[in-house]
């Protein structure tokens, strides 16, 4: 993989700006505090691409909230296809048993990753369990699960940036864009 120096140079098109997905994060956060008004909420998100989603959305979501963290990895796919083998890396570090959990996802691609997790998690009995996804590609989807709060529909293009990755890099770009089919070249 060879990126440039400027990251910006890398991307052919710009799919979400900086400023649609602010917006779009303070009418989800709106939405699930209306939602979730006058109980308390734990907020899981998943490293490392749903850092900066997690870090923005909790600031908008006006209800006392606990926030955990877990790490996965998938393994046996390629990188830019999912295999829907996952391990934990990192696991919850506080018991959610009768909590209201909302599993906080950058982007549900075939769905197999998220699939894993929600049954992980229902296995730690909390009191419900709901999922905010960032992005959504429903047109690779292999498992359905719903979604309760979805940003944007996108289409099928593998995307970096605002906390996805491509080798590890690009997560610091500030929208979500698709990447120059030079850039894949090793
Ligand atoms: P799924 O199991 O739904 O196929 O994939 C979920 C995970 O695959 C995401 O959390 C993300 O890490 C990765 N992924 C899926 N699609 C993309 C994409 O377009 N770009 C990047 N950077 N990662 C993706």
């Amino acid at each position: 993989m060879k990126h440039s120096q400027d990251l910006n140079e890398d991307v052919g098109e710009i799919l979400l700006s900086e400023d649609q997905i602010r917006i779009k994060v303070v009418e989800l956060g709106k939405r699930i505090s209306a939602d979730y008004a006058g109980r308390e909420l734990t907020l899981v998100s998943v490293l490392k691409g749903s850092l900066p989603f997690m870090a923005d959305l909790m600031r908008q979501i006006d209800l006392p909230l606990r926030i955990d963290l877990m790490e996965v990895s998938s393994y046996g796919g390629t990188a830019t296809e999912s295999s829907g083998l996952v391990r934990i890396l990192k696991d919850l570090s506080a018991p959610i048993d009768d909590r209201d959990v909302l599993l906080v996802e950058d982007i549900i691609d075939t769905g197999l990753t998220l699939n894993y997790l929600i049954r992980y998690l229902r296995g730690k009995n909390p009191r419900s369990i709901k999922v905010c996804a960032l992005l959504d590609k429903p047109a690779r989807r292999l498992v359905e699960i719903p979604i309760d709060y979805v940003g944007f529909e996108i289409p099928d293009a593998f995307v970096v940036g605002y906390g996805l990755d491509f080798g590890e890099v690009y997560r610091n770009l500030r929208f979500v864009g698709v990447l120059r089919p030079e850039a894949y070249e090793s």
